[in-house]
């Protein structure tokens, strides 16, 4: 799968693409990044991308010309290297990536978005930086318009490295084992359960018995109370969606009821 990110700092991105998990997929060949600095396409001598915005207000809009260039260089670049070299740009051979433009404006990014973006072969992410970006520009290339949440930060690459670590750890092959992503939360309409790990007593603390017994349909059943307990204590908005039995819906029903002590459930 392969990522190109319009930016006006390329290096976060290619910094935190070089680590951990997302390093060894882009090592392996299972993604590929393009980070591409809108300002190698200002067109003025002094490198600018931004000017005032009409009618006044606080801050700085980036302008549409330097974006519009880079979108049209790494439009040119997708079709030398991809298979319709021939096909002319704006013909419908010629089917462009979905660019995603990752703003407080846009719906909010969840785990079901990042399954349809995994299945994907190509996407481009549009950064913005000041107080966002000229609208005209957006109306003429933009696809999807994106929210990491309901707060606003300083620019759009931690963004747009959040959606692409959710979407490159369900492409094939970067978890290393398929199974990692399944059982996780919010691939289902439950959380995970809890996790532990040696030792067995940490501060008094024991690890539930059940998890050393070996016996793996007891370690399921536990499971799968832990993870239908948490999610309604935790997010009841997301139980709602489950798919519980008789006895499940009952333990919902206890934990939702006010008042009702979850640790003792636990
Ligand atoms: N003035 C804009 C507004 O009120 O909607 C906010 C601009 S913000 C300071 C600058 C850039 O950061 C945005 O263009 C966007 O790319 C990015 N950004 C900020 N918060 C975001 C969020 N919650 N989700 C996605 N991108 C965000």
């Amino acid at each position: 799968m392969k990522f190109h990110v319009m930016t006006l700092f390329p290096d976060i991105i290619n910094n935190v693409m070089k680590e951990s998990i997302m390093g060894r997929a882009v090592k392996s060949g299972y993604i590929s990044i393009d980070a591409v600095n809108i300002r190698d396409f200002a067109g003025n001598k002094h490198n600018s991308v931004d000017d005032y915005p009409y009618g006044g207000g606080a801050g700085m809009v980036m302008q549409a010309e330097p974006i519009y260039n880079c979108y049209k260089y790494i439009c040119e670049r997708i079709r030398a290297q991809g298979s319709n070299e021939d096909a002319v740009e704006g013909t419908e051979q010629f089917k462009m990536p979905r660019l995603i433009y990752v703003t407080p404006q846009g719906k909010t990014f969840n785990q079901k978005l990042a399954r349809e973006y995994s299945k994907e072969e190509e996407l481009i992410f549009l950064c913005g930086r000041y107080e966002g970006i000229d609208e005209r520009v957006l109306e003429l290339i933009v696809t999807d318009y994106v929210s990491v949440g309901d707060y606003v930060l300083t620019g759009g690459e931690l963004p747009a490295l959040v959606m692409i670590d959710a979407i490159s750890r369900l492409v094939p092959g970067v978890l290393g084992n398929g199974a990692s992503a399944g059982k996780e939360s919010f691939s289902g309409s439950l959380l995970e359960y809890p996790q532990y790990t040696r030792p067995e007593n940490w501060h008094g603390k024991e690890v539930p018995p059940v998890l050393t017994s070996g016996n793996h349909k007891l370690i399921a059943q536990w499971c799968r109370r832990q993870s239908v307990i948490r999610t309604a204590d935790r997010r009841p908005d997301l139980i709602k969606g489950a798919d519980l039995t008789e006895e499940e819906q009952q333990l919902v029903k206890k934990i939702l009821m006010k008042g009702s002590d979850v640790n003792e459930i636990y």
